[in-house]
């Protein structure tokens, strides 16, 4: 897998050669052809966080997987998380503080059920990755360190080498997948289409290079789609070539007006743009000031409410930029956000650094149950790409990682109760050309018309929009006439009670939302 793109923005995440397959750059991967020879148990399209996770699961339980992925480790969202991943483990935790926070942060919308397996089985997924060789920080003491982050009650939140905790993560577990021979992993191949049998059961992926991948179930870990957005703190991939791939196979979509605009993302520090400077900051004492110093926002409320406040004084002074002020802030706790900074010559020690909001995370995606079951039989979704309504309306932060963990497992042990694939089948109907990407135009127009503030007028154009997912979250927000977490219309800006629990679904093949109580 090829080693950072110059978008692994501010790290020092590029070398030579990969640390996933230890193979220098260029060097034909290793693989047994033709692959639809030999069907595994499970095909696990994504290698972040969750696809990681679910591959190692099932491998763990004794079964075959085969492991697709599109782009270089360097350049999936799980490898730039800095905050780290929330579990409750203090002694003055519990799962049902952690709920608490959850449901709160959600704005009535979060599926209490979904969010009780995560706040519940977090704890056991750290022990695991502890097991797999993930080294958390400690706290001086002989325990972990436990970080503050906005909305959450208590210290719960753990980091790997500080703010290098993505890449702490992932560079284990993808060791971990190499050490193991039941898991073939095919690189820099896109899933382009699922393969279904004739009641519609999904059996088998098809990859861009023609190969016809089989197995008895799909889990898609293709994570999200905030790079939908032309200013994002994602990697480009992220557009949601996954939700895509699961809308034509007939699965349902839900929430796609609920996107997650960060507070804190770079701005005007040439090379920097977007770079992510996380909440954990803030949580150890950075404050947001406006240009002339004065500080104007509890730092430490939800993300979205912290984005709106900055979002409406830069509308309403025109300035590009707030200022973060680190300088109270240890910066041994923060190494890898402190040398990016540096280098590109803003010390933090010293200088407030200017940051705007940015696109971040889609709490949307493909309808999924507790056990990671899309709509359609045979295929499982997790991850950011996954919708089982955890996060409601509004994610808590650092409770992203520790879904892709706690129902990357969950799914990968369901899926291997599927049957297994029958003979050789062929793809649906154009279902082997992979998605496209956005156009720089989609992506300016999402900014500017399905950003943090949103009305019927920007939106209806969007309705028209070349890019499917872009017309599609366009679709739901205006569907939800009301402001509710990460979606804000200016014209209407209350929440509207009527609509707690109500979840956005756009059923296949339809463009036009609905909406569904879950519980
Ligand atoms: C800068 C940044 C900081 C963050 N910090 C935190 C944090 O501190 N704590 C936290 O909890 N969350 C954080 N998040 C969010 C969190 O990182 C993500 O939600 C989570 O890592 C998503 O993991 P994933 O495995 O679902 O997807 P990803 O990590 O994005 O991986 C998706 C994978 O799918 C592959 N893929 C996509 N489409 C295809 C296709 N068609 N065929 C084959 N492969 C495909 C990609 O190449 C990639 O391998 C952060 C996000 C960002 C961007």
């Amino acid at each position: 897998m090829r080693a950072g793109r110059s978008g692994c923005p501010g790290t020092s995440c590029a070398s030579p050669a990969s640390w996933w397959t230890q193979r220098p750059v260029g060097t034909p991967v290793p693989y047994p052809s033709p692959v639809h020879e030999h069907p595994s148990d499970l095909i696990v399209v994504g290698a972040g966080a969750a696809g990681l996770f679910a591959a190692l699961t099932a491998a763990g339980a004794g079964a075959t997987v085969t492991l697709v992925s599109a782009r270089p480790l360097a350049e999936t969202a799980s490898y730039w998380a800095q905050g780290g991943m929330a579990a409750a483990l203090a002694p003055d935790d519990a799962p049902a503080l952690h709920l608490r926070d959850t449901v709160t942060a959600g704005r009535g919308l979060v599926r209490r059920s979904a969010a009780a397996v995560l706040c519940d089985e977090a704890p056991a997924r750290f022990t695991d990755l502890e097991a797999l060789g993930v080294h958390f920080d400690g706290d001086g003491r002989g325990g972990v360190a436990l970080g503050l982050e906005g909305g959450h009650g208590v210290r719960r939140v753990v980091h790997a080498g500080g703010s290098a905790t993505g890449r702490r993560i992932l560079r284990e577990l993808a060791a971990r997948v190499r050490e193991r021979p039941a898991i073939a992993v095919l690189e820099d191949r896109r899933g382009a289409g699922l393969v279904q049998d004739a009641e519609g059961r999904v059996h088998g992926l098809a990859c861009d290079d023609g190969r016809i991948l089989r197995a008895r179930a799909v889990v898609l870990a293709t994570g999200g789609a905030a790079a939908l957005w032309s200013r994002t703190t994602n990697p480009p991939g992220s557009f949601g070539s996954g939700l895509m791939l699961a809308r034509a196979a007939g699965a349902d979509l839900a929430d796609l007006e609920f996107v997650q605009f960060h507070p804190t993302a770079v701005v005007g520090v040439p090379g920097r743009e977007g770079f992510l400077v996380s909440e954990a900051v803030r949580g150890e004492g950075a404050t947001l000031h406006d240009k002339h110093g004065e500080r104007f926002v509890d730092e430490l409320l939800p993300r979205d409410a912290v984005a709106r406040a900055i979002h409406r004084l830069l509308a309403e002074t025109g300035d590009a930029a707030v200022y973060l002020d680190m300088t109270g802030v240890d910066p041994d706790r923060f190494p890898t956000i402190v040398e990016s900074l540096r280098a590109a010559g803003v010390d933090p020690a010293t200088t407030r650094v200017p940051v705007a909001p940015a696109s971040h995370y889609m709490m949307g995606g493909a309808v999924s149950d507790l056990d990671g079951r899309t709509t359609v039989a045979g295929l499982y979704a997790v991850g950011e790409c996954a919708c089982t309504g955890l996060h409601g309306a509004n994610r808590l932060a650092s409770n992203s990682l520790a879904e892709c963990f706690v129902f990357g497992r969950r799914a990968a042990l369901a899926a291997l109760d599927e049957p297994p694939p029958g003979p050789p089948l062929t793809p649906t109907a154009a279902a082997t050309e992979p998605a496209p990407p956005p156009s720089r135009a989609v992506r300016e127009a999402m900014w500017r018309h399905a950003g943090l503030e949103r009305d019927a007028a920007g939106l209806r154009p969007l309705l028209g929009a070349e890019h499917p997912l872009a017309r599609l979250v366009a679709a739901c927000a205006l569907h939800r006439e009301e402001t509710r977490g990460a979606h804000a219309r200016a014209d209407f800006p209350a929440l509207d009670p009527r609509l707690d629990e109500r979840h956005t679904i756009v059923a296949a093949g339809s463009e036009a939302p609905s909406f569904a109580r879950w519980t």
